[in-house]
């Protein structure tokens, strides 16, 4: 394998791929546990996996296999791993695999990737399940880093940008009883849809939610703010949106409760790549380090 492989690999039945990846800002090896095709509780315009059909279906043995011969060839390179982690073709929890490759994969990075993390990407849906909420509750005090999809605050915005059948109050209900006993990473898609950016109603009851949630627990680690950087099969009805607007979008963040109840809160805002306020020296950059930090956002 490559480290320049990019999602394509994912798309092509690979258990296990090498990615740069902007979200965790080094190299990151993707476990997917949907080799065969997506499958996901979300139904996100913006989502990145395109169609595809293949014969693969998931093997434990075969994703140890791949996992370890991919760490001992990007050591072999010098190349250090940032993190691995649970994305692929859906939703990682809604594999019955899920629990068994968790465990294979803390054994795998404790023995041979020590300095790595260990990431789940979950949409948060298997929180809804009492089980799952357990085991993720145990693997996060064991050091699984969970980062959490939260792409909107009201329920309008919830079914136009995650198009989900699962009702948003049950979801933002678990996600607050979630954060109350274990350490999440927020993350949150910004982009208009259709044509249209999340309206101004939608933008305060993100903002009311994530304040109330570093409110009342000290467990949100991060919360990151994305655009769409990638193409997606349903292009173009999700679009990324410039800078200015992300930040006029976010400009109620810099509320004072934000800041002073939660001490380690860090915002980051990862580059949307059609940025009008770029000069033509910079932009060349910017890109090839996605990464946006606005310290007044937070400071
Ligand atoms: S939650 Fe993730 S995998 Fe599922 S549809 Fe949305 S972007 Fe795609």
């Amino acid at each position: 394998m490559s480290a320049n492989a990019d999602n394509s690999q994912r798309e092509k039945g690979a258990l296990v791929y090498p990615v740069y990846s902007r979200r965790s800002g080094g190299l990151s090896i993707g476990i997917n546990l949907f080799p065969g095709g997506k499958l996901c509780s979300f139904d996100c315009p913006y989502c990145e996996v395109f169609p595809f059909t293949s014969a693969q279906t998931f093997s434990l043995s075969l994703m140890e296999e791949a996992l370890s011969q991919t760490i001992a060839e990007m050591s072999g390179r010098g190349i250090s791993i940032k993190d691995i982690c649970f994305s692929g073709n859906g939703e990682p929890t809604l594999s019955e695999e899920f629990p068994a490759a968790l465990e294979a994969a803390f054994r795998i990075r404790d023995m041979e990737a020590a300095d790595a993390e260990l990431v789940l990407i979950t949409n948060g849906s298997g929180l809804l399940d009492k089980g799952l909420f357990d085991l993720l509750h145990r693997a996060a005090d064991r050091g699984l880093r969970i980062w959490l999809k939260l792409d909107a605050g009201t329920h309008s915005w919830y079914k136009t940008i995650d198009r989900s059948a699962i009702p948003f109050a049950r979801l933002t209900e678990k996600i607050r009883l979630f954060v109350k006993c274990a350490p999440v990473t927020l993350q949150t898609m910004i982009c208009s849809i259709n044509g249209s950016p999340p309206p101004d109603d939608e933008a305060r009851a993100w903002e009311a939610f994530v304040a109330e949630i570093s409110t009342s627990a000290k467990n949100l680690r991060e919360v990151q703010i994305y655009g769409k950087a990638r193409s997606a099969p349903e292009d173009p009805l999700a679009a990324a949106l410039y800078i200015v607007a992300i930040v006029r979008t976010l400009s109620s963040v810099k509320t004072e409760s934000f800041v002073n109840n939660s001490k380690s809160f860090v915002l980051v805002l990862l580059n949307s790549y059609a940025d009008p306020i770029m000069s033509p020296a910079i932009a060349p950059k910017m890109q090839s380090f996605p990464f946006i930090i606005f310290p007044a956002l937070y400071s």
